[in-house]
């Protein structure tokens, strides 16, 4: 008998509305892993503390999310590649005693990517230049994707996103600012939407994208995971495109940090599911 649970959780502000502690759990108890995901409302005055109690605790590792993402790097003890290109952590790992900063996201869009499409080669638009597409950004480019067009309301946002895409990846960037209703050029592959349009409860927005230029050869991917339909995946679908959702993102976030902390391959299916009856309620 072992009455000990490995620990693992997210610091985050606010933190009730994060749905990761219900994916991760249903994958825990499927494959009967002896460890526990805790949501914790962590401050940004007490986000040093709290690294310093789960070292203390022997946590395995933790998720980051908003407005920790940045500031928790200071108090780690390394970063892997991504992370540190990225300049954001969203999943701390215990390895050797040591707190290492992983960034999950962009792996977790690449998974859900690669699943449908080789990005070898291959012309992204990306909408947005926030956290989410600065991880799909650098994963995309060093997966081999040739060219991709940063394309953001915020010019300044977008032009520096564009230049460490240039700096730090292989991938040619280029930065189109966002005005009024964007036309996707007739040689993309891939369309995503890395913005927070259309995000619960705001369900109705639309990415302003002139539906015209979607066409049945591009792929068309939205970071948005409630709801997992969005307008612009539904538009897209009519347009005939290939469609990624954003709970594809979320659980291969998910799959990549568990395989972090535990080693095991978690089945994706039982988290995707766990999400689908939470967000269908
Ligand atoms: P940020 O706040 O860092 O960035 C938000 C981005 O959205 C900015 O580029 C912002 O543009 C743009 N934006 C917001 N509203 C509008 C608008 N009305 N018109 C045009 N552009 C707009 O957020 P994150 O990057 O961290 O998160 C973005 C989304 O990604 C969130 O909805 C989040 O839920 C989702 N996400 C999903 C994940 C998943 O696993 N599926 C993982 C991580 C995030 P500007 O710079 O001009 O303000």
């Amino acid at each position: 008998m072992n009455f000990l649970h490995s620990l693992t959780g997210c610091f985050a502000t606010p933190v009730a509305e994060n749905p990761t502690v219900e994916m991760v759990e249903a994958a825990y108890r499927h494959h009967g892993l002896h460890f526990r995901y805790i949501n914790c409302e962590i401050s940004p005055e007490n986000l040093a503390d709290a690294v310093l109690g789960a070292r203390a605790m022997g946590w395995i590792g933790f998720n980051c999310s908003l407005p920790h993402k940045v500031a928790v790097i200071q108090h780690l003890d390394g970063l892997g590649e991504s992370a540190s290109i990225i300049g954001a952590v969203n999943c701390a790992v215990r390895r050797d005693e040591k707190f290492i900063g992983e960034n999950t996201d962009g792996k977790g869009f690449l998974d859900s990517l690669c699943e449908k499409i080789d990005p070898t080669g291959k012309r992204m638009v990306m909408f947005g230049a926030g956290g989410a597409a600065r991880a799909i950004g650098v994963e995309v480019a060093l997966a081999g994707a040739t060219h991709i067009t940063v394309v953001n309301r915020d010019p300044q946002r977008g032009q520096e996103l564009t230049q460490l895409l240039n700096e730090k990846t292989p991938a040619e960037v280029e930065f189109s600012a966002w005005e009024g209703v964007y036309d996707v050029p007739t040689d993309t592959d891939i369309v995503v939407n890395a913005t927070s349009i259309g995000l619960f409860p705001d369900v109705d927005a639309r990415v302003p994208v002139n539906l015209e230029t979607l066409s049945a050869e591009m792929l068309v991917a939205d970071v948005i995971p409630n709801p997992p339909r969005t307008r612009l995946i539904k538009d897209a679908d009519a347009r005939g495109c290939t469609t990624i959702d954003g709970l594809g993102m979320l659980v291969n976030q998910g799959v990549i940090g568990i395989k972090y902390w535990t080693g095991v391959d978690v089945d994706p299916s039982v988290m995707r599911n766990r999400l689908e009856e939470l967000f269908s309620t």
